[in-house]
């Protein structure tokens, strides 16, 4: 390429560029365009209003989703908001390629998942608790409640879709009757009668109040169990400005590869700018108003606004911050890792950890503001700072 036809290609970008987004406006006149960032794809947006799409609904209850399909930037995770009627299962199934994560956000649900070597558990649920069901694993649910129940589901694979998971009443009405009837000793005629596509979530009669037995009356229990009440735990750090629970492989050991956190925030907190080495990040906002603002390199940023059911995702290693928007309402966020361990970086513990006179060269401040920077790890700070 030439000097001119190169000019030329620039330019071109460039206009292209000034199209679509203001950022690159300025570029020309900016001295740290030598970042080229015509040849840089915007940050892609990382916010979806997932209880305002379209739900899927069956007669026992509904589902939302938000998937790459949704949300192209969330390859990491995927996410389902799930409502059951009293009663109402969502039926055997299993995931080909997701472990699922979930937590109870109002109502009971009881599930029984079944792993290999014939072991299972059926467990009850409360509002705050998660569960999780290994890739593969067979597993329903059920509202056990007399009330709607209401769930988030987290799976660690962006390509997951709830919509297309292994469903037993597709399998079976996909399997030839005599197969079934030499497999499970009735006849195939019974078989014959049975639903031919996926039922999803149908209606139950009204569960017991105790755990009922199975139908081998007989159980050969998981060694690990699939529950944790999250919400029971006490908080392992307080700070000024909320409160983090978190639960990771540590503390349930069944989840290897998924670990999550409740965040809450009072009026104007912030959750400070940091990263996970290890992890992408999936969020949904339980309750509350916040901006959550993601970094991605070569100048590239952006600050989404979320409301109460919103999803968010943030890819592993990329800088964000959460601060709740509101000066009234508490921020409460559920957000999922896939990972089983816990990693963070703080901006505040990176600064604290570097040598003063680095710091003050770094960023051409004054040793006297260096001096005055969070000698300790910050995480959420109050709306009037970080505090000691
Ligand atoms: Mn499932
Ligand atoms: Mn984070």
């Amino acid at each position: 390429m030439t000097d001119f036809t190169r000019r030329g290609f620039l330019g071109t970008a460039a206009l292209v560029a000034g199209a679509v987004g203001i950022e690159a406006a300025a570029a020309e006149d900016d001295p740290r365009s030598y970042k080229h960032k015509e040849d840089l794809e915007a940050l892609p947006n990382f916010h979806y209003a997932m209880e305002a799409s379209h739900a899927r609904v069956t007669e026992g209850g509904s589902a939302r989703e938000a998937t790459i399909k949704q949300l192209p930037i969330s390859k990491g995770l995927a996410g389902v908001s799930m409502r059951l009627k009293p009663g109402g299962i969502r039926e055997l199934h299993w995931h080909a390629i997701a472990a699922e994560w979930a937590f109870v956000i109002k109502g009971r649900v009881r599930t029984t998942v079944i792993g290999p070597d014939g072991v299972s558990e059926t467990n009850d649920f409360n509002p705050g608790d998660v569960w999780y069901f290994p890739r593969g694993h067979g597993h329903l649910l059920q509202n056990i409640s007399a009330e709607e129940c209401h769930f988030i589901l987290i799976f660690d694979d962006g390509a997951f879709s709830e919509f297309g998971t292994f469903s037993s009443t597709d399998w079976l009405g996909h399997t030839p009757p005599h197969v079934l009837a030499k497999s499970l000793g009735i006849p195939a005629s019974a078989f014959a009668r049975f639903p031919k596509e996926e039922l999803y979530i149908v209606n139950g009669r009204t569960p017991s109040k105790e755990v009922p037995p199975n139908h081998a009356k007989m159980q050969k229990l998981a060694p690990n169990t699939h529950r944790y009440p999250l919400m029971d735990q006490e908080p392992y750090e307080t700070f000024r400005g909320g409160i983090e629970r978190r639960v990771t492989v540590k503390e349930f050991p069944i989840s290897t590869t998924m670990s999550g956190v409740v965040l809450n925030l009072d009026p104007g907190a912030v959750r400070e700018p940091h990263w996970h080495p290890n992890a992408d990040e999936w969020q949904y906002i339980i309750s509350g108003h916040c901006h959550i603002g993601v970094f991605g390199s070569s100048g590239r940023s952006r600050i989404e606004e979320f409301h109460q059911g919103d999803a968010g995702y943030v890819p592993r290693g990329y800088g964000h911050y959460i601060e709740n928007a509101s000066d009234r309402e508490q921020l409460q966020i559920l957000i999922g890792f896939n990972h089983g361990q816990y990693e963070e970086i703080s901006l505040s513990t990176w600064l604290a950890a570097n040598p003063e006179g680095i710091l003050a060269d770094n960023f051409r401040a004054s040793d006297d503001l260096v001096q005055r920077l969070p000698d300790h790890r910050v995480f959420i700070a109050s709306k009037d700072g970080p505090g000691v």
